[in-house]
């Protein structure tokens, strides 16, 4: 990843420090959390210079964007194929291989006329942390239960 043509783009000090701060966090992290940890490798790095840099190095495919329901934008530097678990109480996000994983050529033949280029499985549920504190789950509407009885 150091020549002078990676990924058709530039190998700069600041990208390295994104992608190495990015890489460090397990926590899939949102673009304010990595600009916090590449400031403290270039202090004077800019919150625009990271968030430009999260988009360009996902737009190559370097890393992974994540579109997480209720949440800020998050980035993954674990390119291969793996889903996630969302704890409802407290956001915490976590990876997940989950077996047996479903194809994309099974998901293509049940969706005729759609090009499928991939999938993402989302979890969610309440991180054992969350589970031992009781903390109220459901922090976003979205994935309260129609059937309260069923809680
Ligand atoms: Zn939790
Ligand atoms: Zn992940």
């Amino acid at each position: 990843m150091n020549g002078p043509n990676w990924h058709g783009l530039r190998m700069t000090r600041q990208r390295r420090a994104i992608l190495e701060s990015l890489r460090r966090l397990e926590s899939h992290p949102t673009g304010d959390e990595v600009y916090r940890a590449a400031r403290r490798r270039l202090p004077h790095i800019s919150l625009g210079t990271v968030y430009r840099n999260l988009e360009l190095l996902s737009g190559r495919g370097i890393i992974r964007k994540l579109d997480v329901a209720g949440s800020q934008r998050r980035f993954d530097a674990k390119l291969e194929t793996h889903d996630h678990i969302r704890c409802l109480a407290c956001g915490r996000l976590d990876d997940v291989t989950l077996k047996p994983r479903i194809s994309d050529a099974g998901i293509s033949r049940q969706l005729p006329g759609y090009q499928v280029l991939g999938h993402h499985l989302e979890v969610v549920g309440l991180c054992p942390e969350c589970r031992t504190k009781r903390r109220t789950p459901y922090k976003d509407t979205l994935a309260r239960p129609g059937n309260a009885a069923a809680a």
